[in-house]
Parts: C-alpha cells; structure tokens; sequence
C-alpha cells in the first residue's frame, strides 16, 4: 500500500525553490554565522593539488582552526582569500558548501531564515529553474556529510 504524507510532514520548500547562481560574489563574504565554509581533508586536499601545495601548507597558508579542531577557510576583511572580484579562484575544486549553496540546513530551516539570510542578498535564489525537492535534498544530505567529515 502507497505511503501518504500530511502536508504538514513536508518542508517549506517541498514544491522546489527557484535558483540558479548569477556568480556575485556575494555568498563567499561572512555574513554574521552563515558565512563559514568548511573544509575536510578530502577538499584540502583536492584545493591543495589545484595549487601545487602540499595538504599541510595548504591547511596552513589558508585555513583556520575552530576550536573543535575543524578547518575553514580563511576570511580576510569579510571575505574569502580565494575571491577575485567575483570570481572564485578555485572554482573546479571548490568546497562542497560553496557548491550546494543555498541549500544548506540553517538557511532552509523556516522560509523566514531564507529570506534574510538568502533572497535578500543572492540574486541567484530569485532566478532561475526551480530546483526540485529531490535535488534540495540531496544536497542538503551532501553537505551534511562534507560537515561530519574530517
Ligand atoms: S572557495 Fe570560492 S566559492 Fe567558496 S567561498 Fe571561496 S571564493 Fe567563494
């Protein structure tokens, strides 16, 4: 027998959300807690390679430390040391967070959180293809992973 679910059951976003990034820049500026990008091993490394470094001078050159031993990138006046105008420097080996961007679990958690911390400053969540349930939560579920990763 098919499973029906409640329209309460399902999230804000369940009939999809318009984006498509319109590449401003504006996502790679910190913005009070949103705008920390997360960096495991795995994406040190694939940055590292993509700048001919070592993972360790990588780590050290261009990240920090949180106090639960996690890295992030380093920010410098407000904004990503890998941002060039609007350009991303290291756009082919890019975090996970930066690829999935808006679609992670803080911004989606009640459609007044999107709104202030996404609509009102990416062009790029008021463009575009809607973007599926489906795919929301995908990667929703990736960068969950990306964030547990170490
Ligand atoms: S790595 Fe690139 S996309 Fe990610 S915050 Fe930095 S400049 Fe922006």
């Amino acid at each position: 027998m098919a499973v029906t679910r409640n329209k309460e059951d399902q999230p804000w976003w369940a009939d999809g959300l318009p984006f498509s990034c319109q590449q401003s820049g504006r996502c790679c500026h910190r913005r009070g807690d949103i705008g920390y990008v997360y960096v495991n091993y795995r994406e040190r490394k694939a940055l590292a390679e993509q700048l001919s470094l070592s993972v360790a001078d990588f780590t050290k050159r261009f990240t920090v430390a949180e106090d639960n031993g996690a890295r992030v990138l380093r920010f410098e006046e407000g904004r990503c040391v890998f941002l060039d105008g609007v350009s991303c420097q290291v756009h082919s080996s890019k975090p996970v967070q930066c690829r999935t961007w808006p679609f992670w679990q803080e911004v989606l958690a009640c459609e007044e959180t999107y709104e202030k911390e996404v609509r009102s400053m990416c062009p790029g969540s008021r463009h575009g293809p809607l973007v599926p349930a489906a795919e929301i939560s995908r990667q929703l579920e990736e960068t969950e992973q990306a964030l547990w990763d170490v």
